[in-house]
């Protein structure tokens, strides 16, 4: 593995090593499976994590998950039908957002457009998804890829500053919080010049914010949203950010006073891996064998959890996996056999020579 980790300069010292050692043989809850390598865990007498005691009955966690639910059903009945589609779906060709994809489409009756974007690391057997599940679908599909020499500069700078806060970096790792946020002012920007209402993604909890199952937005939070993330990434990644972060005020007056919802509907649905896998698979989708341990889609990703790892001392899969855990749909071992199953960095030698 060492060697692989030289490739230009991106290197992972005997530290780095020595701290994903340590978190492979760290200590964790009995019941959720979250490492005390994860910052601010604390276990008690019985080896229970204070996530797990502030979890709620499971009666609680149900009723919360229904709520959000009606939640996104209220959304869909306020969405106007003024543009050409009714919701724009962030779509990965990975198996959450393709099941947001079918659900919506088969299931709310929703006219959706996919787009995917393509950020240089897209496995061929998920660009393949993206065009065979749309296709079966019967869904609108178009593919926006950004110049490769931005996408590199930003993993790079990612990767090698602390780019994001504490909070973001508990929920994914550097590469993928910097991509997750340009693909959401695509989306956004997208939404605004089409005139459509409503923006789905196949965020799961654990991924994102627990109240991110829907977020209203309108001109002023968004300008005020947008302008500090734009000032901050222009300040990392050059001035180009400006395109792939930005909003630019022509579109912007497009949204006059309307609202525009931001959703996440995978947050108010029951999770069960097996089962959307054998669901979205009736609709064309093949399972990848080219992407690794925590993807369906992106081969940086694995790369971006050893970088990671080795910065933080906890794997950024840990807020997702433990929550699913604690929310009764994966069960503490799945969780923890994932967790420690460290990418193999020779397998990623053509990433690490993109990068
Ligand atoms: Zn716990």
């Amino acid at each position: 593995m060492s060697q692989a980790l030289k490739i230009e300069g991106l290197k992972i010292e005997e530290e780095g090593l020595q701290k994903i050692h340590d978190y492979v043989e760290s200590e964790r809850c009995s019941h959720c499976g979250i490492s005390v390598k994860f910052p601010g865990i604390k276990l008690d007498d019985d080896g229970v994590c204070h996530l797990c005691k502030d979890e709620g009955t499971r009666q609680e966690i149900e009723e919360l998950r229904k709520n959000l639910n009606r939640q996104l059903d209220e959304v869909i009945t306020k969405i106007g039908k003024r543009g050409d589609y009714d919701c724009i779906v962030a779509y990965s060709g990975g198996k959450d957002s393709s099941m947001t994809l079918l659900k919506l489409t088969r299931d709310y009756g929703l006219n959706c457009l996919a787009i995917t974007i393509d950020n240089g690391f897209l496995s061929d057997s998920a660009i393949k998804n993206c065009h065979a599940f749309t296709q079966e679908l019967g869904v609108d599909f178009t593919m926006f890829t950004p110049s490769f020499g931005f996408m590199r500069n930003m993993y790079r700078k990612s990767i090698e500053n602390k780019v994001h806060s504490n909070a973001s970096a508990k929920r994914a790792s550097a590469v993928c919080n910097s991509c997750i946020g340009l693909i959401n002012n695509h989306m956004i920007k997208t939404a605004i010049s089409m005139e459509v209402d409503m923006i789905a993604g196949g965020y799961l909890g654990g991924q994102v914010p627990k109240d991110a199952a829907v977020m209203e937005m309108n001109a002023n939070n968004l300008v005020r949203f947008r302008e500090s993330a734009l000032d901050h990434y222009k300040m990392h990644f050059g001035d180009e950010a400006q395109k792939f972060f930005g909003i630019p005020p022509h579109v912007l007056e497009k949204l006059g006073d309307r609202t525009l919802y931001v959703t996440n509907p995978m947050l108010g649905w029951e999770y069960d891996k097996e089962a959307i896998i054998k669901e979205i698979s009736q609709y064309g989708w093949e399972k990848p064998s080219d992407t690794g341990q925590h993807s369906s889609n992106c081969r940086l990703n694995d790369v971006g959890i050893i970088f990671h790892l080795k910065e933080s001392g906890f794997h950024p899969y840990e807020t997702e996996l433990t929550d699913l855990v604690r929310k009764g749909f994966m069960t503490r071992e799945d969780a923890i056999g994932k967790l420690n199953d460290i990418p193999d960095l020779d397998q990623y030698s053509d990433v690490m020579q993109k990068l």
